[in-house]
Order: structure tokens, then C-alpha cells, then sequence
């Protein structure tokens, strides 16, 4: 009785709510109609309770809400819109939440543990991966290893895979299969312990990987082998590649090779020596984020049981450490484009798709700009009686014009060593035509050769079965619960 009366109640609020929204002056606004089409949606939506047959993690590296913001509006004035207005294909997803990033000794933390809360469920300590909480950075002998998201979706008899535009042994790609005290313990650990591309191999031997593509080749081959994309680095004398071989792993180096590789075996494609190319300066052969995202779906799709894939897009951190805003955001548009691919080969019936980052970057936007003004630009002046910019920049204090984005800190600091070691400096003057290079260093603050990560909350976008159990603010291991349990449900 109560929940029908609660029921004819919320019919009649709803009913009045549109009959006096009709009739105010704004209701022909296109902002106004759009916004009652969205909650009409939401209205009529049913939360999916069905099983994932598919998990789909999307990890920006550094793609805080700051840069996911950058890349927007790139995005978008890439595609000659003024860029505000454009939706990236996950800002279009239903369910959204704030992440806590921080590591348990950590208010800042590193790709490593964060990647790693994401795989195995609970916090990790700074630069290690998958090892519980009484880890000690660089000590081989504290490894207590944790049991992965990887691993229970193999023993399911699922497939997995990886992708990441760095190096498949770097921390975001190895926190779905490895575990170590150190890690940059890329092709070499102590006495004891396995390193992180040795483990990848013995993932894929024990049946838990079955596509790895990425960049590090360097990481699988005795120091100072020639291959395909660089030189061994190993100083144990193993021959990963050839041990892959023996298992019945294709190795493919380059966009061709990708390509014609037999989607019913497991794959390894390792595309450079160490990290893979800015989208930016990727020459031609070298396979994008987007073509490697196709094809480890397509592999992966030949497993009737279902897949897990991370999909990493690593060097927006990268760019963001060298204070590289266009970089940043063309990576960031070519992992914008992954996704899309993603969302048109799957069923969102059967496939939970997590697009997310591991942490923040200490990257700023400035005001107050005008609509349309380029987002790696300076910043224009907001026009009276038009939407678009005046075309004028906006000055500062210091009668200067200022880009939209700067760092708190970086390679682009306005301070600069003197001859006496101490630092000092002013802004220079900017020309729009100079801060518009792909290779300029946007403005910081306090000097470091390196941008550092920032602690802030990270974004969390959601679509597919129990998406909807996001919400709110939630510590970023969430990921792994909300994972087996769209997977597994209860019983797992
Ligand atoms: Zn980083």
C-alpha cells in the first residue's frame, strides 16, 4: 500500500514538474530540452544486474579530472567544435565516482600500488606491486604476494590481456600479473626474486596472459641482443622471447605483424625498446593505442567464457611529467578514440567497460578564458554579446598574457638556476604562435626536472553490468570489488 501511494505520489510530482517546466521562458533553450531528455533517460533506466561475462579497465596514466578535462576540449576542437560543449565517449557513461588514490605510506602516490589496488583490492605500499601491507620497498625478502584479479578470471576460465603505450613490464601493465618489491625491476631483480618481464613470461606459461602489447623489448633478451625494436638488457642470459616461442606465444613488432596475427593463439607484441612513441611522433609501422586495442579484443573475443583487458594509456603521464600539455592531450585523444572502438565491438549486456586513472598530476587551468579559446593556447578574453573568445588574450597582473594550462611544478618553471645556484626569475612574454608548438613547456611554478603527481581525487567513469554500484567518493581498490563482483557475484 505505502509503496503505491510513494508511486502515484512521485507520477504526480513528475507530471507537475513538466507542466510547470513548459511554461517557463527557458524551456525552449536547448540546454534546458537536453537536460530534460537526460533525466527522462535516467528516469526510464534499469540498473544491469547481469553477469560480466567481459571486464574492460581503461587506465589513463595521470588522467586526473584536470587532464580528462584538457583532453575534452581538445578533443573536441580537434573536430572543429569550440570544445566545451563535446563529450568524451566516457563522459557520456552512466555511473561515475570520485576515487581516493593514496598508497598506505603515501599522501602522493606512483602508478605501481594504485594500478595494483585496481588488481588485487586493497592499498599497497609506494613502488612496490602486489604485496600486502607489510611490503619494505627494494626488499625482495618482504614479498608477500597477493592473489589477482588476473588470476581468478583465468582459473574462470577466462582470458586475459594487457595494452599499454609504455613498456608491458611497466607498473600499471605488470599490477594485472606481477608482483615485486621493486618496481623497476624491469629485466633484472636480486638474488630470489623473479623481475617483472620474467614474470609476465611465467604468466603466460601459467595460462593468466594470453595478450601482451606494449612497448620494452629490451626486457626480454640477453644484454646486448640486436631485435626487432632495440637491444636485450637482461644480465641473467634468458632469452624470454624464445621461451615465449616454445610456449606457442606469437611475437609480433609492428603494425603489419599485428595485424596478421592469428587471433585464436596468444599474443605478444613488443613495439619498442622501452616506452612506445607519443601518439604525436608515432612513425608509421608502430601500431596505435587504437589498433592494438582492436586486435587484443578480437583475440581475446575468441574465448566464449570472456575476458579481462586493461587498456593503459601510459605516456599522458609521461607528458605530463615533461610539463607537455599537447602531448598529454593527443594521447589522451587517441585513448578517448580506444574506447570508442571498445564500446562498438562489445555487448554492454555481458561487458563491464571502467575508464579511470591511477592518480592526478599537478596540472592547473586558468580563468578566465572565453568560450572556444585552444586549449594548449593562451587564454582569451571572454566576448560581451558573442559566445566565442574576443580573439584578445587575457593579461595578468604583470600585463602578460598566460596559456590556460600550467604546473605547480616542472620543466617549464619561470624560475631558472642562477650562476650562483639560487633560483630567480620572471614570466617572459608569450606569442600565441609560440605556446601553440607541440614541443612548448607550459609555465610552473617550483622548479623540478620532473612534474610530479598530485594526491587530489581521480574521475571514475562506469558502464556495463553493476556499473552502477559506483558512486560517490570510493578508495580506488573499489575497482576490484566491483569487478568480481559484476564477474562472480556473491559466490566469489
Ligand atoms: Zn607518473
Amino acid at each position: 500500500m505505502f509503496r503505491r501511494t510513494l508511486v502515484s505520489t512521485l507520477s504526480v510530482a513528475l507530471c507537475a514538474s513538466t507542466a510547470i517546466a513548459q511554461d517557463l521562458p527557458q524551456a525552449g533553450s536547448e540546454y534546458f530540452t537536453a537536460g530534460q531528455a537526460l533525466i527522462a533517460e535516467r528516469v526510464a533506466a534499469e540498473p544491469n544486474t547481469n553477469t560480466a561475462k567481459n571486464v574492460i579497465l581503461f587506465v589513463a596514466d595521470g588522467m586526473g579530472i584536470g587532464p580528462n578535462y584538457g583532453i575534452r576540449l581538445f578533443a573536441g576542437q580537434q573536430q572543429g567544435l569550440l570544445g566545451e560543449e563535446y563529450n568524451l565517449p566516457h563522459d557520456l557513461f552512466p555511473h561515475s565516482a570520485i576515487m581516493k588514490t593514496y598508497n598506505i605510506n603515501a599522501q602522493t602516490p606512483d602508478s605501481a600500488p594504485t594500478a595494483g589496488a585496481m588488481n588485487s583490492g586493497v592499498k599497497q605500499v609506494f613502488n612496490t606491486i602486489n604485496l600486502d601491507d607489510t611490503a619494505i620497498y627494494d626488499d625482495c625478502s618482504s614479498e608477500v604476494p597477493l592473489r589477482l584479479f588476473s588470476e581468478i578470471v583465468a582459473d574462470a576460465g577466462k582470458s586475459v590481456g594487457i595494452i599499454s603505450t609504455a613498456s608491458v613490464a611497466h607498473a600499471t601493465p605488470a599490477a594485472v600479473y606481477a608482483k615485486t618489491a621493486n618496481r623497476n625491476w624491469f629485466h633484472d631483480a636480486p638474488e630470489g626474486c623473479d623481475d617483472i618481464a620474467l614474470q609476465l613470461v611465467n604468466q603466460f606459461e601459467a595460462g593468466v596472459i594470453d595478450v601482451a602489447l606494449g612497448g620494452g623489448i629490451r626486457d626480454f633478451a640477453p644484454e646486448g641482443t640486436a631485435l626487432d625494436n632495440g637491444t636485450g638488457r637482461r644480465l641473467d642470459g634468458q632469452d624470454l622471447l624464445a621461451r615465449l616461442d616454445g610456449l606457442g606465444v606469437q611475437y609480433v613488432h609492428d603494425a603489419e605483424t599485428l595485424a596478421a596475427a592469428d587471433r585464436s593463439q596468444p599474443i605478444i607484441g613488443l613495439f619498442a625498446n622501452s616506452d612506445m612513441s607519443y601518439q604525436e611522433d608515432r612513425p608509421e609501422g608502430e601500431p596505435s593505442l587504437l589498433d592494438m586495442t582492436v586486435t587484443a579484443i578480437e583475440q581475446l573475443q575468441t574465448n566464449e567464457d570472456g575476458f579481462y583487458l586493461m587498456v593503459e594509456a601510459g605516456r599522458v603521464d609521461h607528458a605530463l611529467h615533461g610539463g607537455n600539455a599537447h602531448r598529454a592531450f593527443t594521447d589522451g585523444a587517441i585513448f578517448a578514440e580506444a574506447i570508442q572502438a571498445a564500446l562498438d565491438m562489445v555487448d554492454l549486456e555481458e561487458t563491464l567497460v571502467i575508464v579511470t586513472a591511477d592518480h592526478e598530476h599537478v596540472i592547473n587551468f586558468q580563468g578566465y578564458c572565453g568560450r572556444g579559446t585552444p586549449i594548449t593556447g593562451l587564454c582569451m578574453d571572454i566576448a560581451s554579446g558573442q559566445i566565442e573568445h574576443s580573439g584578445e588574450p587575457a593579461l595578468a597582473d604583470d600585463g602578460l598574457p598566460y596559456t590556460v594550462v600550467t604546473f605547480g611544478n616542472g620543466a617549464g618553471s619561470v624560475l631558472i638556476e642562477q650562476e650562483d645556484g639560487t633560483y630567480a626569475g620572471a614570466r617572459p612574454a608569450l606569442t600565441q604562435e609560440e605556446v601553440l608548438d607541440p614541443d612548448y613547456l607550459q609555465q610552473a611554478l617550483i622548479p623540478m626536472s620532473s612534474e610530479t603527481h598530485s594526491g587530489v581525487d581521480v574521475g571514475l567513469w562506469a558502464t556495463g553490468p553493476w556499473a552502477h554500484l559506483f558512486g560517490g567518493t570510493m578508495d580506488q581498490e573499489t575497482i576490484f570489488h566491483v569487478m568480481n563482483h559484476a564477474a562472480f557475484g556473491s559466490a566469489e
